[in-house]
């Protein structure tokens, strides 16, 4: 693997499992030394941590809600405390509640916005004022979803949040980029994770998920976690306000009958 990312330091929110694992490992094999957070998972955050340190890079797993804006700028800390400064924020912490439209409750609208848009937007400017101190640029991967261009009815908070990331990637490119830091999304399809648990055990809906699937594969996180660990590197110096799309197809699948 080449050692794109030898010397940076990266922080990797929700990286105890699914996409957000598989981008920690990716970073660390690439050189980087990770800090991940966690919100309950601490057994999967700690076994993440210490496959990292084995392969010989530092990593330190922080608990921490990002949905509130006081913990993810203790996360922040925290990875600089331990780790000496990050240089790449990846925003990968996501969730998603289902509910018709018109039952969506605000506990649920705010889980899903606090974590999905609120985290990110607050914990890219506890990383933009770090790096501005370190007077220095820098990347921030967000995580979003092919739900940011494409509709996904009852999860209409879901699609709110990720079309909410896809302007805030695209405005920051602008306003981050006097400060030498470049900010792109992924937008991944369908990826086999616990997110999608109850999909990937319903054999119709995944059949017909397929069909749709031009590839005719789900994705695996480590598809995520490659593009991901170009964002980070200098390969994408020249790469800012955009999403990459990594769904085998799906958004663009329409031919005429
Ligand atoms: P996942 O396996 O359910 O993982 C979600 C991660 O987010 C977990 O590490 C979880 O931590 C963390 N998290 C959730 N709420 C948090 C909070 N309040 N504070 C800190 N961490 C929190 O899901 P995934 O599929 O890997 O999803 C990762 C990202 O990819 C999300 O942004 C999701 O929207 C996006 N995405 C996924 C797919 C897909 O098909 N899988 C498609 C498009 C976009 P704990 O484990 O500790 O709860």
């Amino acid at each position: 693997m080449a050692n794109r990312l030898e010397g940076k330091v990266a922080a990797v929110t929700g990286g105890d499992q699914g996409i957000g694992r598989a981008i920690v490992e990716r970073l660390a094999a690439e050189g980087a030394d990770v800090a991940l957070c966690y919100r309950s998972n601490k057994a999967g955050a700690d076994e993440v941590a210490a496959a990292v340190q084995k392969t010989g890079r530092k990593a330190a797993a922080v608990q921490c809600d990002v949905g509130k804006v006081a913990e993810g700028q203790r996360f922040v800390d925290e990875a600089v405390r331990l780790l000496g400064r990050i240089d790449i924020l990846v925003n990968n912490a996501g969730l998603e509640r289902r509910a018709d439209f018109w039952d969506v409750t605000e506990p649920d609208y705010d889980a899903v916005l606090d974590v999905n848009l609120k985290g990110p937007f607050f914990l890219t400017q506890a990383f933009v004022k770090h790096r501005m101190q370190a007077k220095s640029g820098g990347k921030v991967i967000n995580i979003s979803s092919v739900h940011e261009e494409l509709p996904f009815p009852h999860f209409a908070s879901y699609c709110a949040s990720k079309g909410g990331i896809k302007m805030l990637t695209r405005n920051l490119s602008i306003e981050l980029a006097p400060l030498g830091i470049t900010i792109n999304s992924i937008a991944p399809g369908a990826i086999e994770t616990p997110i999608n648990k109850k999909l990937l055990n319903d054999p119709v809906k995944l059949k017909s998920l397929l069909e749709n699937i031009p590839l005719k594969r789900l994705g695996k996180p480590e598809d995520v976690a490659s593009v991901a660990a170009f964002l980070a590197s200098s390969d994408a110096d020249y790469v800012t306000g955009t999403t990459y799309f990594v769904d085998g197809g799906l958004t663009w699948n329409y031919e005429e009958q």
